[in-house]
């Protein structure tokens, strides 16, 4: 949920009786980002504003990291052996509690989500959320339109399990090398390498180009990340 009145969002919390309420918001006792608010009935994203009620936090101001994923790092809080994407995140801007939403190969790159929402990670990743994500692949063959018509008929893999159908777009193709574009609506594990290996094909570079509304931008490099924009954040919910 977006948007929300700020004394119900208080309510919730802190199960206050509506005498209770007044008091706080009379006594001063009630900020929004820092700041005394007087308006209770005002409206406060639960994603956006950080909430204090008597000195006491209740509900912290998210981050919503968009990552440029460079191909090396695991997607993953902690790793023995690999650099994690939550560390490319510098430690001053990095909450105790980040996830990525989703998952990508170590050796795949580009766009992914973090954040220490939780509930939101949840709700794009849900599987009948429906979330489409695009991404530019390098084949190892020739990919042909007996290739598309596949996998909008809905691939499957060994073992009978079925994907949704997905829009594959040819760029280039030629007989040892084709570069594509695919957008699936699903995350099953490995999914577009299993996808061409399905059809005798194999992916050789992956990187990701949108999640939903988002885009990964031209101008974010390798391993940096920036702030989702609030239009940005809009658009996901
Ligand atoms: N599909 C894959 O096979 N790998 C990824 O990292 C993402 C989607």
């Amino acid at each position: 949920e977006r948007a929300m009145r700020l004394d119900k969002v208080i309510e919730e919390n802190l199960k206050t009786t509506r005498k209770e309420m007044k008091r706080l918001f009379l006594m001063k006792k009630v900020k929004v980002d820092g700041l005394v608010e007087m308006d209770q009935h005002r409206n406060v994203d639960s994603r956006l504003h950080r909430i204090e009620v008597n000195g006491k936090v209740l509900q912290a101001k998210h981050v919503y990291y968009l990552l440029n994923k460079p191909a090396g790092v695991v997607t993953a809080k902690k790793d023995p052996k690999f650099r994690t994407v939550t560390e490319l995140i510098s430690p001053k801007e990095r909450p105790a509690e980040l996830y990525p939403v989703g998952r990508l190969d170590r050796d795949t790159t580009g766009l992914l989500l973090l954040t220490d929402n939780g509930q939101l990670g949840y709700e794009l990743l849900r599987p009948d959320s429906k979330v489409n994500k695009t991404y530019r692949a390098t084949i190892n063959a020739l990919v042909t339109i007996d290739d598309v018509a596949a996998f909008a008929e809905g691939i499957e893999f060994h073992g009978g399990i079925r994907c949704r159908p997905a829009k594959l777009i040819i760029l280039t193709a030629n007989s040892s090398y084709s570069e594509v574009l695919l957008t699936i609506k699903e995350g099953k594990f490995h999914q577009v390498k299993k996808m061409f290996l399905a059809r005798g094909k194999k992916v050789i570079k992956l990187t990701r180009l949108t999640m939903g509304p988002l885009r990964l931008p031209t101008d974010l490099k390798s391993g940096d990340y920036r702030p989702l924009t609030e239009t940005e954040l809009n658009q996901l919910k």
